[in-house]
């Protein structure tokens, strides 16, 4: 149930406790791929689970925590303390609708920390229950499998969904140009002596994508589209069935509760 293309009377009668929550981001997404890939994605995954569950789904958030692409043009975003006190106030506002479980379809890696930390903070005053879903961590293995070299950021896992939910704005002819002009080291590569040295996407990728685009297609793009939203809906399906205290966080220990 799409809340933008209904009517408040409509809503009204709507006993829905469970919403989906569409978050991608405007960055770059290299020589072949929109700005607008994750919020694409999120917002495709999010409409299809609430197609097939009936839950609600609220409009798409299209900015997120995304300074580490802001050499390239095009790259949109607000600084991390923003984004989780709008996202936390935006949740603590649907509870007055009757939401108490949220789930944040995301398709942008720069948000998980900060949706995990929103999260947090509902759980701990028990305003509600709402968790970080990230498309491509559902289907791991099947990511794997399909590829050679996956890449973090606008590698051949993003091009093959783009491919299937909006085919008109991939710029096929430049595959090999993001390949060829990009990274195709593994992440982990990155660490140095156990740390973490990477900031910018520029100072590794010229371009600013990751992997071998030129293994992305349509069909592949379709099989990843319908095993993720198979584990989104089963999530939603998870997530319903559980009574809301058993969400909520267990009351502290007595002091001579000790074994
Ligand atoms: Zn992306």
């Amino acid at each position: 149930m799409l809340i933008p293309h209904r009517t408040w009377p409509e809503l009204g009668d709507a006993t829905e406790s469970v919403a989906v929550v569409p978050i991608g981001s405007t960055e770059q997404h290299g020589p072949h791929l929109p700005e607008g890939t994750d919020s694409l994605i999120a917002e495709a995954l999010a409409r299809e689970a609430s197609d097939r569950t009936g839950h609600l789904c609220t409009p798409t958030l299209p900015i997120g925590v995304s300074s580490h692409h802001r050499q390239f043009p095009g790259t949109m975003w607000v600084e991390p303390p923003m984004f989780r006190d709008f996202v936390e106030s935006f949740t603590r506002n649907l509870t007055t609708h009757g939401i108490d479980r949220v789930v944040y379809v995301n398709a942008h890696g720069g948000n998980v920390v900060h949706l995990r930390e929103v999260g947090r903070r509902l759980h701990q005053d028990e305003t509600a229950f709402a968790i970080e879903w990230m498309w491509n961590e559902s289907i791991p293995d099947l990511i794997d499998d399909a590829f050679e070299v996956t890449g973090p950021h606008g590698g051949p896992k993003e091009t093959a969904m783009i491919m299937h939910i909006a085919p008109d704005l991939v710029r096929t002819g430049r595959l090999e140009d993001a390949r060829d002009g990009g990274a195709t080291f593994e992440y982990d590569a990155e660490r140095v002596h156990g740390a973490t040295t990477f900031y910018d996407t520029i100072e590794h990728s010229p371009n600013g994508v990751f992997g071998d685009q030129t293994d992305a297609t349509p069909e592949i793009g379709r099989q990843l589209f319908e095993a993720a939203t198979d584990q989104l809906e089963a999530l939603l399906e998870w997530l319903e069935e559980r009574p809301l205290e058993g969400l909520f966080p267990d009351p502290d220990l007595e002091p001579d509760s000790a074994p």
